[in-house]
């Protein structure tokens, strides 16, 4: 079934214009995002290593256009990095992911949207749990601290921002953060 995805250029802008106009005071959320980057950038072997043999033989793919979204969250960790965002335009939902080529995804893994990252399936977490030596406790380690360093990422802007506007809002709330809601009205940028 064909679903309309809303596009998130006015939640990208907005978010876009806080790092332009606020860089001085989010130098700690910048210098986490470039950390997290570094931590994703350093595992990435040891997934690919796994999801290359997996995920190739997978018949049920999980890569469809409906996870290929990016949250608020991941917004303000791309505008840290001084990166931009792309348009998804509309897409079926459904179907196979527009960043999925023959070789597995196009997008850089640290540039991946959250939910792609975030997301191990059992066959995977199989697979790599039975990598020799200590290579999955280590990675195992490392996405513990990858989760804490997102969470301290996403905490930092937040006060930051709630400092600058003077709101007390959860990031959530803040700036719209999913595509169900990516049309509501966004609070002003802080001034
Ligand atoms: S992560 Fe799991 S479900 Fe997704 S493509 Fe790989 S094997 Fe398939
Ligand atoms: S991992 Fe890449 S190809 Fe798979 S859903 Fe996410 S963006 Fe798409």
């Amino acid at each position: 079934m064909k679903s309309r995805q809303i596009r998130f250029s006015h939640t990208a802008k907005r978010i876009e214009d806080i790092f332009q106009l606020h860089k001085d005071k989010l130098g700690r959320v910048i210098n986490l995002a470039v950390k997290f980057r570094t931590g994703m950038q350093e595992i990435d072997p040891f997934i690919q290593q796994h999801t290359s043999i997996v995920c190739s033989k997978c018949r049920k793919k999980c890569c469809v256009n409906k996870h290929a979204c990016y949250t608020c969250e991941d917004l303000v960790y791309i505008y840290a990095l001084g990166l931009s965002t792309q348009e998804y335009g509309e897409r079926d939902e459904s179907q196979q992911c527009y960043f999925l080529s023959a070789g597995g995804c196009r997008l850089e893994r640290a540039l991946r949207p959250s939910g792609c990252n975030w997301y191990f399936c059992d066959d995977l977490y199989a697979g790599m749990e039975k990598a020799p030596g200590r290579a999955y406790a280590d990675f195992d380690d490392s996405l513990r601290e990858l989760s804490s360093l997102w969470m301290e990422l996403t905490d930092e802007f937040l006060m930051q921002f709630n400092a600058m506007s003077g709101h007390q809002m959860h990031i959530a709330d803040l700036i719209c953060s999913s595509r169900r809601r990516a049309d509501s009205p966004a609070p002003a940028s802080p001034s």
